[in-house]
């Protein structure tokens, strides 16, 4: 996916502020955090949203979904936190490679 932001991300093309990587997935702190913690994690393969997750992603979503926790509180959100998936343009989706957003901790810095 040339064009893709996120794959573009994921490629190293663009800089950002990673929070963790491995072969398959991607996690870094998003550029506009709307809380202190803000982070986005990603399948380094090009799903364009959950709208397109089908039965064969199922092993790479499950470990999108079990990082969450560990990676929450690495970066101190033990306490708690928020998970959004946005999800087509109907659901505020704005950047059309899958990622789920991971916030918390108060207001963003001013
Ligand atoms: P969506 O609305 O698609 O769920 O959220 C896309 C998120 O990506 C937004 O929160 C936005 O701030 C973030 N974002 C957009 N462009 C970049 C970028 O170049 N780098 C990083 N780190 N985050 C970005
Ligand atoms: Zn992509």
């Amino acid at each position: 996916m040339d064009d893709c932001l996120f794959c573009k991300i994921s490629r190293g093309e663009i800089p950002s502020r990673k929070v963790y990587e491995d072969d398959e997935v991607l996690a870094f702190h998003d550029i506009r955090p709307a809380a202190r913690v803000h982070f986005l994690i990603i399948p380094k393969l090009h799903i364009e949203s959950m709208l397109s997750v089908e039965p064969a992603h199922a092993a790479l979503m499950g470990k999108l979904m079990t990082l969450v926790p560990q990676l929450a509180r690495e970066q101190g959100l033990g306490e708690g936190f928020k998970v959004n998936i946005n999800t087509g343009r109907a659901g505020g989706q704005e950047v059309f490679h899958l990622h789920l957003h991971v916030f918390g901790g108060g207001p963003a810095a001013a």
